[in-house]
């Protein structure tokens, strides 16, 4: 594989799927490409100075394309995306990318686009969990760090108090709130856009004043995400991306 510099991401929804795309530009490439990979991942690959404006008019005309051949790679892929150097990893919006560090003292950064895990020995049984566990602890420690501000915000501007926030982990809830006015709060959300994690906040404070999801529950949230529906839809859409 050659070494590219990836300079850029896009974003672009297929079929209500927000897909994360990453851009190579590549010294002496003489044309575009697009590539699609055995676990779903999107490469465009061009040459070094073409705008990107040109990378998103093809996305654009190729998204039918896309639709096909991604709709094909998931249908027959039988495992989940292997995560390793290059992976793209969505975090609050932003689209960051794996990197593997065989040196330090076994710890996950951010260093711009970039999440470093470092102190990675590549045993191939141990490969994929080695891996896993540090990002998803980092990912419950940004969780909740960020959750904790969100709803500190939202209740104010709600005028609602809440009990405790807890961070869970489950595969099928986004988020629930109890009689007892805890909220629980999935990791997995930060998967998702900020408004997204907004939507769920406000979703659940609303709960505190409805239980259920009646008329008068939905208007409140609508006061306070009038985009609501859309971000439903965007929850939705959100799948693993390892
Ligand atoms: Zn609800």
């Amino acid at each position: 594989m050659p070494m590219d510099r990836v300079i850029h991401q896009r974003r672009i929804v297929i079929s209500g799927r927000e897909e994360c795309i990453r851009v190579a530009f590549v010294k002496n490439r003489k044309r575009i490409s697009i590539l699609v990979d055995d676990a779903g991942g999107i490469q465009v690959r061009c040459p070094s100075g073409i705008p990107l404006k040109q990378v998103d008019a093809l996305l654009v005309r190729e998204k039918e394309w896309l639709n096909n051949r991604l709709s094909n790679v998931r249908l027959h892929s039988h495992h989940r995306q292997q995560l390793g150097e290059g992976t793209p990893l969505p975090f609050l919006g932003d689209c960051l990318t794996l990197r593997l560090g065989h040196w330090g003292r076994g710890t996950v950064f951010r260093c711009g686009d970039d999440l470093w895990i470092t102190r990675i020995i590549l045993d191939d049984l141990n490969h994929e969990l080695d891996i896993r566990r540090p990002l998803e602890r980092w990912y419950q420690r940004g969780a909740r760090a960020y959750f904790a501000q969100r709803l500190d915000y939202w209740a104010r501007k709600m005028g609602v108090s809440f009990n405790q926030l807890h961070v869970r982990g489950q595969k099928t809830r986004w988020g629930s709130c109890s009689c007892r006015g805890n909220i629980n709060l999935n990791w997995r959300l930060m998967w998702a856009a900020p408004r997204v994690v907004d939507y769920v906040v406000v979703h659940e404070l609303s709960h505190l004043s409805h239980m259920d999801h009646s008329a008068a529950f939905w208007e409140r949230v609508g006061r306070f995400v009038p985009d609501y529906l859309e971000c439903r839809k965007r929850l939705k859409a959100i799948r693993s991306p390892w």
